[in-house]
């Protein structure tokens, strides 16, 4: 069954799309914003700004890879979708930091669990951080939009063994959990979403936001390095 690349298909339809590596002379841009990665945060960003017919650009250090390249080999994902080819950890070494550098950012390779931030991140901001304007209440409509743009559901299916094992676990133990919800629209539930989904079931940056910021003018230029 042939799997349609998006991707593909809008760039055929003219988006803007400058991959940096294969520029030769400066060349100059104007926008209204300048967008720094396509990650999360700035995927939304673009589509709700190029929405408002802001003039936007984004800026993306990692290369415009698609369902067209995700062959669900570690070998191919991890150096040409991962910040330091996966290799990336904490200050001490403790934790690994599977950070995405591709277009759609983390999102591009990320397993769809799909949580609202903790109220007590949100507290640790506003006390520690003096952050102001991002309570839970606050927050709650945005929650509310970006959970119906990106089809943030519980996950139905029935645990794997790995995971009902750890339900077991967490019952015998009087410990609370929950079955996570996904950012997916018509999964395979192949397991492979680690390594960029293949048939663009996870609703990603790189299948929603950016694609629709790109359909409304913005221009996204990848493998940017700084100097
Ligand atoms: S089909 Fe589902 S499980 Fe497989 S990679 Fe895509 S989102 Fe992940």
């Amino acid at each position: 069954m042939a799997i349609i690349d998006p991707i593909i298909t809008g760039l055929s339809s003219g988006w803007q799309h400058i991959d940096a590596s294969t520029l030769e002379k400066d060349r100059h841009f104007e926008a209204d914003v300048v967008i720094v990665g396509t990650g999360a945060g700035g995927g939304t960003a673009a589509e709700i700004l190029s929405q408002a017919s802001v003039k936007v650009i984004m800026i993306e250090g990692g290369a415009l890879k698609s369902s067209t390249h995700f062959d669900m080999e570690e070998r191919h994902a991890y150096p040409n979708l991962y910040q330091q080819a996966a290799a990336l950890k904490t200050a001490d070494k403790g934790i690994g930091i599977f950070q995405g550098r591709t277009v759609g950012g983390s999102t591009t390779i990320n397993w769809t669990t799909s949580i609202r931030t903790p109220e007590p991140t949100l507290d640790f901001w506003q006390q520690a951080k003096s952050v102001k304007g991002l309570s839970a209440t606050e927050l709650q409509p945005w929650f509310e939009k970006m959970e119906r743009r990106l089809n943030i559901e519980q996950w139905q299916y029935e645990a794997n063994r790995n995971n009902a094992a750890l339900r077991q676990g967490c019952e015998k133990l009087g410990w609370e959990y929950t079955v996570i919800k996904r950012n997916v629209k018509g999964c395979w539930n192949t397991g492979y979403c680690g390594m960029g989904c293949p048939v663009n079931a996870k609703q990603s940056m790189l299948l929603t936001t950016i694609p629709s910021a790109l359909d409304n003018g913005a221009t996204l230029i990848s493998r940017v390095q700084s100097r």
